[in-house]
């Protein structure tokens, strides 16, 4: 099926009027931002929203800002504007990984970041980096506004902390001192979604040991972030032994399933190898170099 059912259509003029036509129009009303999920799963009539609420018109969804130890991004953000930003590669570089692996130009220059999060598809990247660099998201809604954070906000496939009624309008990214991240996916073709991903960032203390880590995978079937296994790496200098055993346990608590992608042990093979690489560059980026044990 290529056409979507009817619906009626909304365009909001502020975040109050957009929550003001999602209480109006009730739980059959969605909110649609690039429309690059929403679209193809209406036209496969996976959704079927009665309305339709644009929120393409807020430009005070539309910002990055670096404030006060937090870089704030709207909702409203694209994917291109991501890519295009100098301060979000410099702090952290490991957006600009995946935004270069995320579809093509027009999908790019449409797509949202609040979509990617509100779309929750496990493929999805830009959910496994929100996860690493341990963003919150910032939701409003009839009650006022929350934030969350974004382990709380993916509550599974497609489901999220965001109720029908209300709207994501930020997502904030701590800025860690001495910290850097990096991002790699493995996918059939050049656009396509991730066979496999991997996501890493690292914090360096002072006497060059890990202070802290974080490990997160794609499409493998992870729930958040591999916790043990970025366990390992904290409070020890950076070695190839030791991003090994980090790798392993990244590999061992991933849950790939056999699909059109490929089949399990080739998936549980690229979360161990993805890890490997990302958690190299991430400490090359922070300057720390993984000696030979
Ligand atoms: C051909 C193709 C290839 C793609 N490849 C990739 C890929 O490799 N990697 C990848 O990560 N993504 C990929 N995508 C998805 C793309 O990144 C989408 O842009 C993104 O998933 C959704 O963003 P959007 O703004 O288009 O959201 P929409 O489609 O507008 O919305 C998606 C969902 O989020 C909700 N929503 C949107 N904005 C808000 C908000 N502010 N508040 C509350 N709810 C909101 C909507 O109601 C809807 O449920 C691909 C898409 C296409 C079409």
């Amino acid at each position: 099926m290529q056409v979507p059912a009817p619906f009626e259509y909304a365009r909001a003029t502020s975040v109050q009027d957009a929550l003001e036509l999602l209480e109006r129009h009730g739980p059959e009303s969605h909110v649609i931002a690039g429309g690059h999920s929403l679209l193809p799963m209406m036209k496969l009539r996976l959704a079927r929203p009665e309305w339709l609420i644009d929120i393409n018109d807020l430009a005070e969804l539309r910002h990055i800002t670096e404030d006060a130890g937090v870089l704030r991004v709207g909702a409203l953000t694209r994917h291109a504007a991501l890519l295009g930003s100098d301060v979000v590669g410099r702090l952290f570089p490991i957006v600009h990984d995946a935004e270069k692996v995320i579809a093509d130009p027009v999908v790019r220059n449409r797509g949202t970041i609040g979509g990617s999060l509100g779309q929750a598809d496990p493929a999805e990247d830009l959910t496994t980096v929100c996860d690493v660099l341990r963003a919150q998201v910032v939701i409003v809604g009839p009650a006022g506004e929350r934030v969350v954070d974004v382990a709380e906000f993916h509550r599974g496939p497609y489901e999220t902390a965001c109720e029908q009624n209300e709207l994501i309008t930020e997502v904030r990214f701590p800025i860690r001192t001495g910290s850097a991240s990096a991002y790699e996916k493995v996918e059939r073709r050049v656009g396509d979604w991730a066979v496999a991903a991997a996501g890493a960032a690292v914090q360096l203390g002072d006497d060059g040991t890990i202070a802290d880590a974080a490990i997160g995978l794609t499409a493998l079937g992870l729930e958040g972030l591999a916790t043990d296994a970025a366990a390992v790496l904290v409070g020890q200098r950076p070695s190839e032994d030791l991003i090994a055993e980090a790798a392993r346990l990244a590999a061992e608590a991933s849950s790939p399933v056999e699909d059109q992608r490929g089949p399990v042990d080739y998936k549980r093979h690229l979360a161990d190898e993805l890890t490997r690489r990302v958690l190299r560059r991430a400490l090359e980026r922070v300057g720390a170099t993984a000696t030979a044990a």
